[in-house]
């Protein structure tokens, strides 16, 4: 029997169909949903898109959260939290061992009521490395479309920009905002909302893990022109074009 649909992401009839795709990268805690196969081809499930799973697990404000909430990974561990200036460990049950690399002074600051300590990225915030960060939301993005909405949604011509973009096929530029909420809500989740701007339906997710709060838009990719950061915001990362 013919498939109905092809594969989410390279639209792909032909290719093997066997495994199931994680939503959220497995790394990550497994607690956002999970597509059945025959949803995401395997070339595209254990390349591409495994790939950016890998880069979103390691993203550091993500990676901090990973370890600082105890959340396992598919062997039932918490990984080590490596930066660039200290390593976080889980040395026991509500446990964490702090390494310092660096002797410098002002990294650890006690205070009154405890301490400050100040983590220094593992990764450069380079435009190439933002795209990957920002592919791998996309790949999210849309995997939670077809879960919440469904194949018709999901593979409507709107996202076919989308799925160039996640596999590699075609530059872009775009943003992520990281938004301030008022409350820490620590799960992680990711709520989509559509709105029609310019008579055209453009997407856009919230996902929070444990926190941090991420905004972006699926079709609205640009940050808006005006520099000023809109308020509730705390930072904008803008990539574009090119290297
Ligand atoms: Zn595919």
């Amino acid at each position: 029997m013919k498939k109905k649909y092809p594969c989410l992401f390279c639209l792909s009839f032909s290719r093997s169909f066997k495994s199931e795709e994680h939503v959220l990268p497995r790394g990550l805690g497994n607690t956002l949903k999970v597509l059945p196969p025959g949803v995401v081809c395997d070339k595209c499930n254990n390349g591409v898109l495994a790939g950016l799973d890998e880069v979103l697990t390691n993203f550091d404000p993500i990676k901090f959260q990973r370890i600082m909430n105890g959340i396992t990974n598919r062997e039932g561990k918490v990984q080590p939290s490596k930066h660039n200036n200290l390593d976080i460990t889980q040395i026991g049950p509500n446990h964490l061992g702090v390494v310092m690399k660096s002797k410098k002074a002002s990294y650890f600051q006690p205070t009154e009521t405890g301490f400050n300590l100040t983590v220094v990225g593992g990764h450069k915030i380079t435009n190439s490395y933002m795209k990957k960060v920002l592919r791998a939301l996309y790949k999210m993005g849309l995997e939670m479309v077809y879960s919440d909405l469904g194949a018709r949604t999901a593979y409507a011509k709107r996202f076919d920009g989308i799925r160039k973009i996640v596999l590699g096929q075609q530059d872009f530029s775009g943003s992520v905002a990281f938004v301030k909420h008022p409350e820490i809500i620590r799960k992680a989740e990711a709520k989509h909302h559509t709105y029609i701007m310019g008579g055209k339906k453009v997407s856009f997710f919230n996902f929070n893990y444990y926190g941090v709060q991420m905004l972006y838009g699926m079709e609205k990719r640009n940050a808006r022109e005006s520099d000023k950061i809109p308020s509730g915001v705390l930072d904008i990362i803008s990539v574009h074009k090119g290297k």
